[in-house]
């Protein structure tokens, strides 16, 4: 028999059952402010995927060693709040089938969904914008209503490397969450900041979000809402390799693939960071 390729993300060769992490894409960017087109990430992120090598040094181990089955990509609906339903009702089927959720973004609305069927203890973002708004442009789950739909669900939210956002939200993030910006992690230094994180957070149960635009946009251009001056690749590797261990859902979300493949290259390398990071406490 021949070998086919297939579009599922390298190294997914799990059947659903016996997988530990289950990847899924969310196409769907239906209320994006500035670029359209995060809808294609999640097929750029899988091809980029087997751009990368199976050994991973770092963890010694072979991405194929972790249990991982790829679903494919949802068909969304094209309202927002019945695509976050959707989400939700997935997310928990998988949560109580005992495994972790990886979702591939998709706008950052894909991530309320997630964290109402997770109820982490704890929601860790890395963003460029706080998305803090209560309804945008018509709609309560706006890709820059984020966190304040998450805060209906979490108490306890950690953002690092905002940036964006109006006088309004800077100062509604610093009542009801713990906001690094990316000036503050530039001053500090990754490393700091995450010690006073872990400090926080303890060893509870985390949900992790990252949205691509975090990352400078002059390291990857391809984003629907870019921002330059922000955290670099490394930084948000660092905030994986800190939290997987006990994050109970994870996403990488607003990869808008219009660049030279930059983004997207990243985004396959962060999430094969959080299952290696992940399996390797299970190990
Ligand atoms: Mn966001
Ligand atoms: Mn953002």
């Amino acid at each position: 028999m021949q070998s086919f390729s297939s579009t599922l993300f390298a190294d997914a060769d799990s059947e659903y059952t016996s997988a530990r992490y289950v990847i899924f894409g969310v196409p769907f960017d239906g209320t994006t402010s500035f670029k359209a087109g995060c809808r294609d990430a999640p097929a750029a992120i899988r091809q980029a995927s087997y751009n990368l090598e199976s050994y991973l040094p770092h963890y010694d181990m072979e991405h194929y060693e972790a249990p991982i089955h790829d679903m494919g990509d949802m068909y969304v609906e094209c309202l927002p709040d019945e695509m976050v339903s959707q989400v939700e009702d997935t997310v928990s089927l998988i949560k109580e089938d005992g495994k972790i959720p990886v979702m591939l973004g998709g706008e950052h609305s894909v991530t309320i969904g997630a964290v109402k069927a997770v109820k982490p203890s704890w929601y860790i973002v890395c963003d460029a914008h706080l998305d803090s708004q209560d309804e945008y442009r018509g709609s309560r789950f706006n890709h820059d209503c984020v966190t304040a739909r998450n805060l209906e669900t979490v108490k306890n939210v950690v953002i690092l490397g905002a940036r964006s956002g109006t006088k309004e939200e800077f100062s509604y993030a610093r009542e009801t969450c713990h906001l690094y910006t990316a000036d503050d992690i530039r001053e500090r230094g990754i490393a700091a900041v995450l010690d006073e994180v872990k400090g926080l957070v303890g060893d509870a149960d985390i949900y992790l979000s990252i949205d691509a635009d975090a990352i400078d946009c002059c390291f990857t251009p391809g984003l629907g809402t870019p921002e330059p001056f922000g955290m670099t690749p490394l930084d948000v590797r660092d905030v994986i390799r800190r939290f997987a261990p006990q994050a109970v859902g994870f996403d990488y979300v607003e990869v808008l693939p219009n660049d030279q493949g930059q983004t997207a290259m990243v985004a396959a390398h962060m999430i094969r960071e959080f299952i290696a990071a992940n399996f390797s406490k299970e190990k």
